[in-house]
């Protein structure tokens, strides 16, 4: 990224997608809508979502009810959904995202990504997480991600999404996708934080015009066991330093350093303190020396937190091979 840009330009008609959005994974309820409104008052108009975070209706009224008193208008907002991992038939592509935008209330994303490249096989349009009488979870055998993405394709050439794009997929199924497509992927959202840096697989996105987004930039703090023998990212020394120093906080300085390195960050947060927080980060720059201090922390594929293990036993589980 170069100096202060609040936004990013994606490939595709060149919408702008805000380096900084709300992430919403595990809020719901009453708590997601006061996350929103808390980012929305501040300045945020990019929210994340997905169809098995259960909270699109949550966010829907939130965003309708700004929406209908004027204080923003819909081209302002950026939203994102996600297909969820029980919806990568080709032919149930549609189905799920009209069903999205009927909770979000809106006749249109601007963003809609299949979750994973994983398929799982649920009884019904809302069981997310379906497990069989092992308690193993159910995937589907047959998923097969070209012909997702024609429908994903599909989904723009009506009307439904302004682009599409994928999170959790690696290089060789990206490559998959590019290969005999109509419409790349304008965005790959995938895991990045200071211990995974993602630095491979960053480089052939943006070489292909794929944007890159980090989730879980914080390192996903309520994942206690992520992280191994390191300290959480929030309190590896090297950040409480660099960040008492810019009389930043260490949420500032892990933020910041992804979107020097051309990230978007999506961080969550239900506390409208740590919201206000996170998105102030536009504000000052990390010096070159303090961002090759924090690259030094990158542990690569090792340094990955979150692992998607309940997807290893499916023909597309993307975390085995180095990006
Ligand atoms: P994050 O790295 O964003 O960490 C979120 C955690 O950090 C929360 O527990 C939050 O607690 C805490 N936190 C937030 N801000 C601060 C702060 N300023 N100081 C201290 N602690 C803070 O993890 P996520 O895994 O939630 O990732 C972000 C988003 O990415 C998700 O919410 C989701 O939208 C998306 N995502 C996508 C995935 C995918 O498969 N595509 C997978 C995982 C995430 P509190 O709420 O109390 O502030």
């Amino acid at each position: 990224m170069t100096g202060k840009a609040t936004t990013v330009k994606l490939s595709g008609g060149g919408r702008k997608m805000p380096y900084v959005g709300l992430g919403t994974y595990e809020v719901k309820g009453e708590e997601v809508g006061v996350a929103l409104r808390a980012a929305l008052e501040c300045g945020y108009r990019h929210v994340d979502t997905a169809a098995s975070y259960q909270n699109e209706e949550a966010i829907g009224d939130v965003l309708q009810e700004w929406l209908t008193s004027g204080k923003v208008t819909r081209e302002e907002l950026f939203i994102t959904t996600k297909l969820p991992f029980i919806g990568t038939r080709a032919g149930d592509v549609a189905k799920f995202l009209q069903k999205s935008l009927q909770k979000l209330r809106v006749s249109y994303v601007d963003l809609y990504l299949i979750h994973s490249p994983v398929g799982f096989m649920g009884q019904h349009d809302e069981d997310h997480k379906p497990v069989d009488s092992e308690g193993n979870r159910v995937v589907d055998p047959n998923t097969d991600l070209e012909s997702t993405w024609r429908a994903m394709e599909d989904q723009v050439e009506c009307g439904r999404a302004h682009t599409i794009g994928i999170s959790n997929f690696n290089s060789v199924q990206i490559n998959r996708i590019m290969k005999g497509c109509r419409i790349p992927p304008a965005n790959l959202q995938v895991e990045a934080q200071i211990y995974h840096q993602q630095k491979d697989l960053k480089a052939f996105c943006h070489k292909l015009g794929i944007s890159f987004c980090a989730y879980s930039p914080l390192g996903a703090p309520y994942l206690t066991n992520g992280t191994g023998d390191r300290p959480p990212p929030l309190k590896h020394p090297r950040v409480t330093s660099i960040a008492t120093r810019l009389k930043r906080t260490p949420a500032q300085v892990l933020l910041r350093f992804l979107i020097q390195l051309d990230m978007i960050v999506i961080p969550k947060s239900s506390n409208p303190d740590r919201i206000r927080e996170n998105f102030q980060v536009f504000d000052f720059e990390l010096s070159q020396e303090d961002m090759s201090s924090l690259e030094a922390l990158d542990c690569g594929k090792e340094g990955r937190i979150v692992k998607l293990e309940e997807s290893r036993r499916h023909h597309e589980y993307p975390f085995d091979i180095p990006f």
